[in-house]
């Protein structure tokens, strides 16, 4: 079969851009206010869901409404089935867009708009891709089939309720992160370690009454604030020494003190859990400072514990693991939290490779945690994601990349965490071309017209050559 794909979007290219203009300009924010049995994220994305299930019986395809929790627009027969995963639901818009958010603009040949490459753009995309398929009458022998997500971007509740009713494509791919091929995602979850020791007596001349670093597991904290009680004379040398530790890192930080109480804040660099490299950790960095005074023993051993821990690959937390193909695990301290007379907490984002088991990351872990005398509490975990390079989907989808781009279908193993998860044999498969800006979530989102038709030509090709065999 031979068959130009990029001239078959061509062909099409003003309903195309069109479709994705309309739908973009479906405000489809989660709206708990408007949120109703049949439309449990709110009016917004209830609209958006039921748009594409309106575009697809208009194009002669199977649809189906999962109680308002997702969508399935599907072609052909067969009983296995190649899945799309996309979403519809947006992030707020911010401010500071040049063109209003849910107008749609084109401009320089981009469509700006929020949802433009996350994920309603792609989503149109891989619309029209079954379209072309289907119009070109090539045979199939299995479904293919679109799932339409609509809690993306805030808890996942729509894969959730679809895949407790609905079947799990045999294969398939999510259109919601990076070209080429990401095949490997690491394990990820949050843990915690707890302390409560109240102390009856405390005889050290310094006091910790409360330190704070961090709001989320899975941020680097750009700020940690330290409440110390002591003599005033004490406690003038030591604000004297943390004016000199910050001039030393070259950091910034405040000092403010009033008699007996001295507060200091350090302030570091945010940046994402799965890199916590990039970042540059307060809580750390005011610990390692505070590490060379005497507290009452419960804040000690707080501060004790975090600096003996803060190697970001969890050597000494006895996890230190790593694969060839998602390289080494990786540790964010992302919360820090001391208050007074000994409540303690030191909160973790692993990222573990994709070849680890869980269990033994848990037991290890775990045997930290009675070595510490601490409580240790799992909050979340995510199964890593991985399909081996040998797997035909990703052969597949790795020589339809290959003819199309001209370009090394490079296979990409991240920390992160993509839609592609929620399928049992799936990899994300863009949208974003290699070099491209990433504007997803940003003001002023946009796709660029010319990857909307590169991407559709993809995903038809894509489509086509998965389904074609049973
Ligand atoms: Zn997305």
């Amino acid at each position: 079969m031979n068959v130009n794909w990029l001239q078959e979007v061509e062909k099409r290219k003003q309903h195309i851009i069109q479709d994705t203009q309309e739908f973009l300009r479906i405000n489809s924010v989660l709206d708990e206010t408007t949120a109703t049995e049949t439309q449990p994220f709110g009016a917004g994305i209830s609209k958006a869901l039921l748009h594409m299930l309106n575009k697809g019986k208009e194009h002669q395809f199977y649809v189906k409404n999962i109680d308002g929790y997702a969508g399935v627009v599907e072609m052909g027969e067969g009983a296995e089935s190649v899945g799309i995963l996309c979403h519809i639901d947006v992030v707020p818009t911010g401010d500071g867009w040049v063109s209003a958010p849910f107008a749609a603009e084109i401009r320089e040949n981009k469509i700006f708009a929020r949802g433009a490459i996350d994920n309603k753009g792609p989503t149109m995309a891989a619309f029209w891709a079954m379209e072309i398929v289907k119009e070109l009458q090539l045979p199939l022998h299995k479904r293919v089939r679109m799932i339409l997500g609509t809690d993306e971007e805030s808890n996942w509740r729509c894969v959730e309720h679809y895949f407790k009713h609905e079947e799990m494509p045999t294969l398939g791919f999510a259109p919601d992160a990076d070209f080429p091929i990401i095949h490997a995602e690491k394990g990820i979850t949050d843990v915690s370690f707890n302390w409560n020791n109240h102390e009856e007596n405390d005889y050290s001349e310094l006091t910790l009454i409360s330190f704070q670093s961090g709001e989320r597991f899975n941020m680097v904290p750009d700020k940690a604030v330290v409440s110390i009680n002591g003599e005033e004379k004490q406690l003038v040398e030591m604000a004297t020494k943390f004016n000199l530790y910050l001039q030393k890192n070259q950091h910034n930080g405040q000092v403010e003190q009033t008699g007996d109480l001295l507060h200091l804040i350090y302030e570091g660099v945010a940046a994402h859990g799965s890199t916590p490299e990039n970042g540059l950790n307060a809580g750390v960095y005011l610990t390692k400072f505070l590490t060379q005074f005497v507290f009452q023993n419960s804040a000690n051993a707080f501060l004790n514990f975090i600096v003996e821990h803060s190697d970001q690959q969890g050597n000494t937390l006895g996890i230190a693991l790593s694969d060839d193909v998602s390289g080494p695990l990786t540790v964010n301290l992302g919360l820090m939290q001391f208050k007074d007379k000994g409540e303690a907490q030191v909160g973790l984002n692993i990222r573990y490779p994709v070849t680890a088991s869980f269990d033994d990351c848990f037991n290890r872990l775990n045997k930290k945690a009675l070595e510490q005398q601490a409580i240790f509490t799992i909050h979340d975990h995510m199964e890593p994601n991985y399909v081996e390079k040998e797997h035909p989907l990703i052969q597949t989808l790795q020589s339809v990349y290959k003819r199309q781009t001209g370009e090394e279908p490079t296979l990409l193993a991240i920390g992160g965490g993509t839609y592609a998860r929620s399928l049992s044999t799936g990899v994300a498969f863009g949208p974003m071309f290699p070099g491209r800006e990433d504007v997803a979530h940003k003001k002023n989102e946009f796709i660029d017209i010319d990857d909307l038709f590169r991407m559709t030509a993809l995903y038809a090709e894509a489509i086509y050559e998965l389904a074609k065999d049973a």
